[in-house]
């Protein structure tokens, strides 16, 4: 393809991405295809001529559209906010076009420097002390994964220098709550803790993890010989956005010597609003945190922030240094690939950096208060309807709820929630995420598009109750 080919391309494609937007309240929410159907559609084999980039932008609305399922779509209440926002798809394009390559800080300049002001600027937005030191990682899961890996080289005094963990005296512990993300769980099991040393702390009636119970378990564990090594406290979790008390955790952990990383992959975005930090009080005492801008906040996925206290922990962890990276730079700007898994390192801080100033800090703050509010009055109308009830606390934007008509308990009723969430994803009109909480199936409706108006919300409620009566 020639520069003046791309030239032409390129303005057709930003022309069909916008269209895309523009259109997309019009189309069913969930894609409409069959496992296989997309690739059915596909060659098999690949194509020994070059094509023109017109046919693969036929095969756009002809073969792939359809398997699409729209989480820029004003009534997707599914999972979590991905938002995609113009400002930062401009600049993750640009993170495209630009080509760049991070391996150290000569390769190249821009994308180290400006990953630290990004870093930098999302810190004081989110009201962290300058104590924090942060970097971009691709996805949450990693970020835990770092920070496991982390607390268990502190706490062997950096085995891996040794005979690594197969060779410590005594099995070390990890600590995680019943509501901690799945990738808590691997990331553990991946950082070789075991699942015997994995423990999983109960939580209390909204959902978070209780402290006393905690420090029961490590007393336990430290009577058997192991040695605690690091909890996982969550501020805002997968299922309901529970809030983990923080606080009292970093306590805790202080008493053990427990690294604490706080996952706040979904719920960080709203410590923008100095009126939730409250929710994650106590986080200065912890050792690690990772927040997503990818989800909620409006960056294109994939933008995952991880802070540390002490990023010497990180580097010593992480560090390589072959000859052919080493530069007369070293030492006076930061290397990011000794902050991380990956060596090679994508302009990500473009999408972030792009998203901050289009939207502004107030742009942002203004839609997160407009979600909230949202959800706030979403749950009072669930709460207030006959036979629905809200089944956990909603601090955020995620609403969770069960249609209990009367007489409808145990196994028929998750039958009955499944049944009637499946009715309305069927139906195209809206997205909802069905999962267990508490034992028991419940629908959570995540209310954070950046499109979304009460209308939205009004309308997939109709469609809700609807369904439930029909499910019956
Ligand atoms: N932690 C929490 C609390 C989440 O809700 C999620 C995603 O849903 C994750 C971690 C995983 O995020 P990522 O896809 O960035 O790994």
């Amino acid at each position: 393809m020639t520069n003046d080919e791309f030239r032409a391309y390129g303005h057709a494609l930003i022309d069909w991405i916008a269209d895309y937007h523009a259109g997309i309240a019009t189309r069913p929410v969930r894609a409409t295809t069959e496992p296989g159907a997309i690739k059915g559609q596909l060659p098999t084999e690949p194509p020994n001529e070059a094509e023109l980039f017109s046919a693969v932008m036929r095969d756009l609305d002809a073969v792939l559209q359809p398997g699409l399922t729209h989480w820029q779509h004003p009534r997707f209440f599914g999972y979590f906010p991905s938002n995609d926002a113009p400002a930062s798809i401009l600049g993750d394009m640009l993170a495209a076009g630009l080509g760049q390559l991070g391996l150290n800080w000569q390769s190249s300049p821009a994308l180290t420097e400006l990953e630290e002001v990004s870093c930098e600027w999302v810190r004081q937005m989110v009201g962290l002390s300058p104590a924090w030191s942060g970097v971009i990682q691709d996805t949450a899961s990693t970020a835990t994964l770092l920070a496991l890996l982390c607390a268990r080289e502190r706490a062997t005094n950096f085995s891996l220098g040794r005979g690594g963990l197969q060779a410590e005296p005594k099995p070390l512990t990890v600590y995680v709550s019943s509501q901690s993300h799945s990738s808590v769980e691997k990331a553990a099991l991946l950082a070789g803790f075991g699942r015997d040393n994995l423990r999983v702390v109960p939580v209390d009636e909204s959902f978070a993890i209780r402290p006393d119970a905690l420090e029961s378990l490590v007393r336990e564990d430290v009577a058997a010989g192991k040695v605690p090594c690091a909890v996982v406290a969550t501020t805002g979790t997968t299922a309901s956005t529970a809030l983990d008390p923080v606080k009292a955790v970093c306590a805790v952990a202080s008493r053990y010597n427990l690294w604490v990383h706080v996952d706040a992959a979904m719920a960080g975005s709203a410590m923008i609003l100095p009126e939730c930090r409250w929710m994650w009080d106590g986080v200065e005492g912890a050792d690690s945190l990772v927040l997503n801008p990818h989800k909620w906040l409006g960056a294109v996925f994939d933008c995952s922030l991880y802070y540390v206290r002490d990023p010497q922990h990180l580097i010593r962890v992480m560090s390589t240094s072959p000859s052919y990276l080493r530069t007369a730079a070293d030492g006076k700007a930061p290397n990011y690939r000794d902050w991380g898994i990956a060596l090679g390192r994508r302009f990500r801080a473009l999408k972030l950096w792009c998203l901050i100033r289009g939207e502004g800090v107030s742009g942002l703050q203004a839609r997160l208060r407009r979600d909230m509010g949202y959800a706030r009055r979403f749950a009072d109308e669930v709460a207030r309807t006959p036979n629905w009830k809200v089944v956990a606390p909603a601090p955020l934007q995620t609403v969770c709820v069960r249609h209990e008509p009367p007489g409808l308990e145990g196994d028929a009723l998750d039958a009955h929630t499944r049944a009637w969430c499946e009715r309305v994803n069927a139906s195209g009109l809206a997205y909802l995420t069905p999962a267990v909480l508490g034992g028991r199936w419940m629908v959570r409706v995540s209310i954070a598009g950046l499109t979304t108006q009460w209308d939205d919300i009004a309308t997939t409620w109709g469609a809700m109750r609807r369904a439930a009566e029909a499910a019956i």
